[in-house]
């Protein structure tokens, strides 16, 4: 479908306002201003379009939240009735509203069996910032008010709130505001590729788990609270780790007692062809954070599955927790998420990503790492990346990078972007995280369009002449 949409929009207008007015997420203005930023003005499916009538693949479901695609209309409507029934009302003085009871009903049953309680947030971060309040409170109220230590994970992304940041593992993010905060550390990533030169896959899944138990005895175990992790990285480039590295977590949480956070904006949801990723890796959290997927993004919201060991403390002993938000269990937000679930449900979305998309993607995926520039390529349910190399060996331990000042992964990522694919650069490691409602002729449609955007990168490349050797 092509729409035309170039003369409802004045690009340039709305781009000079964009850079007079608006301070982006994660963004260098003065490099923006220079171009100007794109556009988007609708959405269908896994499709884009912007404000010159580009149509664009959206490989990224917007930022990992798309799940069951654009323009939904049964969501929009959800969300009027609800606002026209009742738009806000707090959840703070003994009051309550029907979307949020009904949706903290249906997290309840759809999560693992240890969880029938939710702790609702505006997004992902402030879940975060709820997950440490809530670790340290159980502890305290236990009477171990030293346990207030959060292990978490180099190249984690944990949100950009002041704890959220901090939790997470991103240099350049603790290099502005003065983070981490006291009381979290941070231990090596499962990243097989980075790391595990010289072992199996197994045998690193467990090394790396490992470096969970020295940090434990380093600290010293009863000032641990909590340790917190993605079950796959997802910012930090979808890191995949290793199938042994989950369970040997889960066993020194246990052989510990410390809490494990499984933080899963990403991996909730259906991302990974389970409601929830913790069901796959073998792990039993005791708090998962969810965000993103639960409404799809159509709507913000957030907030923190609380299991029974920590629920039951919280709420039999625990009296008032002194934290929460306006928007805490918006009723709005909730409408959204309970359509977007039902959806999830009746489309067997979820489904269709564990039994038949995602192994298809996974094999139509797998190909692109025959292409000369691609060393490796992964992918787990609904999320995949591929490294861009120099030169590719049989063992990919031994594929020469590039000089990562040149900046390949963002040259690559200008040659999706301008040929109608959203692809993310993560350094020279180009990741998707499609809508789960793309289709297998979708899949080869956007598979055709990676392995042309490549080849673009690779002439490219060449006639800079970085592929020194050639
Ligand atoms: C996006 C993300 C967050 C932060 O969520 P926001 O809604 O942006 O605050 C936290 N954790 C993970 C794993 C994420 O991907």
């Amino acid at each position: 479908m092509t729409i035309q949409l170039k003369e409802l929009y004045d690009t340039a207008a709305i781009q000079k306002l964009d850079t007079a007015h608006y301070m982006h997420p994660f963004t260098d203005h003065q490099a923006l201003g220079e171009k100007g930023a794109r556009v988007m003005v609708r959405g269908e499916g896994i499709y884009l379009w912007d404000s010159e009538g580009n149509k664009i693949l959206d490989g990224m479901s917007g930022l990992w939240c798309v799940n069951v695609g654009y323009g939904r209309k049964s969501i929009s409507d959800a969300v009027y009735r609800q606002m026209e029934t009742l738009p806000f009302y707090n959840s703070f003085f003994n009051t309550t509203n029907v979307p949020a009871v009904l949706l903290a009903n249906k997290l309840s049953a759809i999560s693992p069996p240890q969880f029938n309680h939710v702790y609702f947030t505006g997004s992902g971060s402030e879940a975060n910032d709820t997950n440490l309040r809530m670790v340290r409170r159980y502890w305290d109220v236990l009477g171990f008010k030293e346990r207030h230590t959060i292990i978490s994970r180099h190249n984690s992304y944990h949100g950009s709130t002041v704890a959220g940041a901090s939790l997470g593992g991103m240099t350049d993010m603790h290099a502005q505001g003065g983070l981490p905060i006291p009381g979290i550390v941070h231990i090596g990533q499962p990243n097989y590729l980075e790391s595990g030169r010289g072992m199996t896959e197994a045998e690193f899944g467990i090394e790396a788990a490992s470096w969970l138990e020295q940090k434990i005895l380093e600290v010293g175990a009863e000032k641990v609270a909590a340790f917190i992790g993605e079950p796959v990285q997802g910012a930090g480039g979808v890191i995949i780790p290793p199938a042994t590295y989950w369970p040997e977590i889960q066993r020194i949480c246990d052989k510990y007692g410390i809490l494990l956070i499984a933080d899963e904006v990403i991996c909730g949801f259906g991302r990974l062809g389970r409601w929830f990723a913790s069901e796959m890796f073998g792990i039993r959290p005791d708090l998962i954070t969810f965000a993103k997927g639960v409404t799809s993004g159509y709507i913000p919201l957030g907030g923190v599955l609380v299991g029974d060991r920590v629920a039951d403390v919280l709420i039999k002993q625990g009296g008032e927790f002194n934290h929460g938000f306006t928007y805490s269990g918006h009723p709005v937000a909730c409408a959204a998420a309970l359509e977007n679930i039902r959806i999830l449900e009746e489309e067997k979305l979820i489904e269709r990503v564990a039994d038949d998309t995602g192994p298809y993607l996974k094999q139509r995926f797998a190909e692109l790492a025959d292409h000369p520039l691609v060393g490796y390529a992964d992918s787990c349910g609904f999320v995949a990346g591929l490294n861009l190399v120099r030169t590719k060996a049989d063992n990919p331990h031994d594929n020469v990078a590039f000089d990562s000042a040149l900046g390949v992964g963002m040259v690559c990522r200008g040659h999706m972007f301008g040929n109608g694919m959203i692809m993310r650069a993560v350094g020279d490691r180009m990741i998707i995280a499609p809508p789960l409602v793309m289709t297998r002729e979708q899949i080869d449609e956007m598979i055709t369009l990676i392995r042309r955007c490549l080849d673009l990168t690779h002439a490219d490349i060449k006639q800079r002449g970085w592929l020194q050797g050639e």
